[in-house]
């Protein structure tokens, strides 16, 4: 397994290097401390997964997830220093995986990481079809011939709410599923990804919508005429 690291900040590097060495022994971890040269990198090696300071001396992670992109399709996390939900949400949309809010603890960082890597987020999953709304092999959301890509853990969020349509699906079962138990609180990060699905299902002409029960989790509404 190869982590590349693109990050300037000499204290995360090297916090980085100490969670992989002491909780992913093996695990390879590359660094490089400018935009480019994680660029670079990606062409010519193919490691295993990305994680992305957004604030680099030479060009944005934007940028660079917009290079990677390009002929790429490897995780990425993006890193921020706030819990900036505009720039996460413009990070998602350009196609990175995750983010993680600075500062994180080792166990979420290697949670996050194993959770991108775990097969099945890339396996096929079957499709799963509510009414028109379906869901596919690839993670592609598809109503009426318009499809929307999701990610990896949006897909899986997405697929827990149609299977359970109506119900509540609570936010300790998504964190379960999404990244096994471990002890840290995903609630905003869900609340993000959330936001974009509901985002993208205003974008069909479905009437679904997604409801929140506050501090306990998320109900994909399917009204009685659509099911
Ligand atoms: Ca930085």
């Amino acid at each position: 397994m190869q982590v590349l690291v693109i990050e300037d900040d000499k204290e995360i590097q090297e916090f980085i290097q100490i969670a992989f060495s002491v909780g992913w022994p093996g695990a390879e971890v590359k660094v490089v401390s400018l935009g480019e040269q994680g660029v670079a990198f990606l062409e010519s090696n193919t490691p295993d997964i990305v994680i992305l300071d957004l604030g680099l001396p030479d060009i944005t992670g934007y940028e660079v997830i917009k290079c990677i992109r390009r002929y790429s399709q490897i995780p990425i996390i993006v890193q921020t220093v706030r819990d900036s939900e505009i720039d996460v949400v413009r990070c998602l949309n350009m196609g990175a995986d995750d983010y993680i809010t600075k500062p994180y603890g080792q166990m979420e960082l290697l949670a996050r990481v194993r959770a991108l890597l775990r097969r099945h987020f890339y396996s096929h999953e079957g499709q799963i079809v509510r009414g028109k709304l379906v869901i596919d092999d690839n993670n592609q959301l598809i109503y009426d011939g318009t499809s929307f890509h999701l990610t990896p853990i949006e897909g899986r969020i997405m697929r827990l709410l149609l299977e359970h349509p109506n119900h509540i699906v609570s936010i300790e079962e998504m964190k379960l599923d999404i990244w096994g138990d471990n002890e840290y609180n995903p609630v905003s990060t869900i609340r993000v990804h959330i936001g974009r699905l509901r985002n993208i299902l205003s974008k069909i002409p479905c009437s679904y919508w997604i409801s929140s029960t506050s501090g306990i989790g998320y109900t994909l509404v399917i009204p009685d005429q659509e099911d």
